[in-house]
């Protein structure tokens, strides 16, 4: 098998950054929350499996499903939340079982950016984790920008995540990126070119 590097982060820390870098370089990049919502589009299996859970209302008339209506109906009930959590996770880490199977064929080296990779143990699939971490200040105001979203709601959806200080123990390599996109790509040119000697102590 090649050499697998698991990309993570918090919301709006740079990852989608990190990613679409490596894959103008030539990468491939297996993205998860693509994945998700591919798998939730109709005709997908976690669109299946939500409509014959939650019922036909969560269907837009165009067929979609409904987004902040499901996100509303899971996680303003813990049973929901741990329904979701086990049946929708046990699908997307098959799908995502299958992806890292078929990119092991092809690639001596691939990459996946799994946001909630330390949340949902998939540390275990790789040769490396990146963090690519920013402080709070910064994570807050890029987010913010991103999505144009107020102070407060950008602050209550972070405190709902794993803060960026955990995950940053449980990570191999911790990429800073708090300076210029260009300094954290130089960061990342770094840990490719060291090899396996890039593997923190
Ligand atoms: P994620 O994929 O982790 O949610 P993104 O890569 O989308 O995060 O980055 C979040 C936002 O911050 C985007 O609008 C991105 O353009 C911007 N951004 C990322 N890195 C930097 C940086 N070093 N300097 C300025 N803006 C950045």
């Amino acid at each position: 098998m090649g050499k697998i590097i698991g990309i993570t982060g918090g919301i709006a820390s740079g990852k989608s950054t990190v990613s679409n870098f490596l894959r103008e370089q030539g990468f491939q990049v297996v993205d998860a929350d693509a994945v998700v919502h591919q798998l939730q589009r109709p005709g997908g299996r976690l669109y299946q499996l939500l409509v014959q859970h939650f019922g036909q209302e969560i269907i837009l008339e165009n067929g979609e499903l409904n987004r902040p209506l499901l996100a509303s109906l899971i996680f303003s009930n813990p049973e929901e939340q741990e329904w979701s959590k086990q049946l929708q996770g046990e699908i997307i880490r098959e799908e995502l079982v299958a992806l890292r199977e078929q990119l092991a064929q092809t690639e001596a080296i691939f990459f996946m950016d799994i946001p909630l990779l330390f949340e949902q143990d998939y540390s275990a699939w790789f040769d490396e984790t990146w963090l690519i971490y920013v402080d709070r200040d910064v994570q807050v105001e890029r987010f913010m920008k991103r999505d144009q979203l107020s102070k407060e709601v950008a602050e209550s959806r972070l405190a709902a995540q794993w803060s960026l200080e955990k995950k940053k123990d449980l990570a191999s390599q911790v990429l800073d990126n708090n300076g210029s996109r260009d300094q954290l790509v130089s960061q990342v040119v770094k840990l490719l070119e060291g090899g396996d000697s890039c593997a923190r102590d």
